[in-house]
Parts: C-alpha cells; structure tokens; sequence
C-alpha cells in the first residue's frame, strides 16, 4: 500500500499502528522518529519499526506517509521541521485527539499540494510508550477522519481503507464536529475521573483516612481513567477548551439539579434519572462499542 511509512512518535499510539502495519504487509519499509535515545533504541529492539532516529528530516524523507503521532503542544515544531520533506506524493495524517486548532496549524504551515488528513483513531489505553502498543489496538474502533479541504479524494480513500485493513470502522467529518462529539463522549469523562480521584486524594489527605485501602467500589474504575498520560490530557483540555469548557457548564447545572433532588429527598426524580442513564449502557453494548461484561482489570 505505502513505500515508506514515517511515524513521528512511537508511544502507545504509534507503535500500534507500526505493528499492525507490519501484521498486514501495508508498507515496503516503517521508520520512526522520537526524541530521545532511549526510545529510538527501543523501537529498534522491539523490532517495531526498520530505523529510527530523533533525526526527524531523514525519517521523513520519500515518505509517502507520514503519521504524526506525538502529543499535540509538538506539532507546530514536528511540522516546522518535516515540512521541507513533503511533497505532491505525501499523505499527511496524525492521531491527535483534537483537531480544529491543529488543522489549521498544520495547513498554515505545509505546501498547498499535500493531502494533509487528519485521523483520530477512537482507541487507547492509559499506558504510554512503545512498549504498551500491540497490532490490535484498532480493531473494530471507529476511526474519525477530518480531511482537509484541499486533500486529493484518491488520497483520502487511500487513507480510509488503510484504517479499514488494519480493523478501524471509518467515518469522515468536519474538524469542528469531531471536537464537540469527543468534549462529551471522552473528554469530560476524563476531567470527572481526574477530579474524583483529586477530591478523594484532599480528603484522605485531610481525615487520613484509607481511600485506597476502600477503593474497591466505583472509585477503582475512575482511577484506571485518571492514571492515563498527563502530558496527553492536558494538552487535550486546552487545545478543545471551549467545548471543554461550555460541557462543564452543562454538567455543572445537571450536578446541581442531582444535589437538589438528593436534599429534597426525591426518590422520583432521582430514580427516573438513573433508569434513563441505565439503558444507555444497553445502548453501547448493542453498538457493539463494549462488551456485556467488561472486566474493568478485575480478572
Ligand atoms: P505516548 O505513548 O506518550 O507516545 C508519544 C511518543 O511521541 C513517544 O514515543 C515520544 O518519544 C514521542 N515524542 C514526543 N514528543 C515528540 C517530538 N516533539 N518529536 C518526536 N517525537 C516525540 O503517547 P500516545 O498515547 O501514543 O499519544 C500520542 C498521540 O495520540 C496524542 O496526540 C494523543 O492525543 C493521541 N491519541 C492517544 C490515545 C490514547 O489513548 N493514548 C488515543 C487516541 C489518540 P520521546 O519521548 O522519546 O520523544
């Protein structure tokens, strides 16, 4: 499918997608480019890519794909250093998780005639590194395309079956569209793990009592979410703070009417609620998007 494939950043997103490059034969050679030493060694020794260097230029060099794959506050410098190597034959893509500011970032900053094609794929974990990767990692995951206007169409459906033969589902759409969906479906859900987990860490600080020792219930699934990559997160919340941040407002109101009905002791209210947000739990698992009986690292 690829001559050579150039993934710049090869943590957890990255070398998944080498190995399952590698799984389906999809390109002649796969080559990386990471700052440090060590995972440049790493990669090598992992046998996940053919040649890796922090030398970014001579990664991307001939590429005729290049997969961004870093954390989002390094694009203007990964793209200030590799767009001298992009020509009329390269596909530009990434696996950023937000993307209108970037979009426009990247477009400002590359020649008119590269099909620069944004991808998110809707897949992870809260590990990081080349070594938490594995060939799987976006099998039957929606995969969400934001191309930009002036991509090739052979270019963008090049790029949707290379996501379909490594497993993804692939849907395309407005850049904009894509960060208020993800604010909601992901990105909130982050914010309220990461703040549970702040506000149980004050108060065993403050009544030293065994938070931890007690986490068994609900608060064991918020803490599997807040362990994942900070670099990652913070960068997301301030690169899609207005949604981020018009989304809190509405989860502040639902909250207080929640806090209202516990005072008022509503059992009506309070049970109407939770029924409706009972069957949206049917509603993924009949999407396919979980299973029944997820183990939530519980086996
Ligand atoms: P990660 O495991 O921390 O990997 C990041 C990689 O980028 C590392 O190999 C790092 O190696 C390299 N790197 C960092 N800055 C660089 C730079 N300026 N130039 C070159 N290489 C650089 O992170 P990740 O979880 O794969 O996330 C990467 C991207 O995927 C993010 O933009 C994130 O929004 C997106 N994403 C993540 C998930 C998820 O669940 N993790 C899901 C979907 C999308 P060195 O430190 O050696 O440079």
């Amino acid at each position: 499918m690829f001559r050579k494939v150039c993934i710049v950043g090869c943590g957890l997103i990255g070398s998944s997608l080498a190995r399952a490059i590698k799984k389906k034969n999809l390109a002649k050679k796969i080559v990386s480019s990471n700052r440090s030493k060590a995972t440049n060694e790493k990669v090598i020794e992992l046998k996940i890519v053919d040649e890796s260097s922090s030398d970014i230029k001579k990664m991307a060099e001939g590429a005729d794909l290049i997969i961004i794959s870093t954390p989002l506050s390094s694009y203007k410098d990964v793209i200030l250093k590799i767009k001298d190597c992009l020509n009329s034959e390269t596909i530009l893509t990434d696996v950023g998780s937000v993307k209108e500011k970037i979009m426009n970032l990247v477009e400002k900053n590359i020649p008119e005639n590269i099909s620069w094609i944004p991808s998110h794929p809707i897949a992870g974990t809260e590990e990081s590194g080349p070594e938490a990767g594995f060939s799987n990692l976006f099998e039957n995951r929606w995969c969400i395309l934001t191309p930009n206007k002036k991509a090739k169409e052979k270019d963008i459906n090049l790029l949707k079956k290379f996501w379909e033969t490594i497993g993804s589902k692939v849907d395309i759409m407005e850049a904009k569209q894509h960060d208020y969906i993800l604010s909601i479906t992901s990105h909130i859900p982050h914010l309220i793990a990461y703040n549970i987990v702040n506000t149980s860490l004050n108060i065993q600080e403050e009544k030293e009592s065994a938070i931890v020792k007690y986490s068994a219930g609900g608060l064991r699934d918020f803490t599997r979410i807040a362990a994942s990559n900070p670099v990652m997160w913070r960068d997301i919340f301030i690169q899609n703070k207005n949604n981020t941040s018009n989304m809190i407002d509405k989860f502040i109101n639902n909250l207080k009417d929640l806090k209202k009905a516990i005072e008022n002791e509503d059992e009506e209210k309070l049970e109407k609620i939770f029924e409706k947000t009972k069957k949206i739990r049917k509603d993924i698992v009949a999407a396919g998007q979980d299973i029944e009986k997820p183990n939530f690292g519980r086996k």
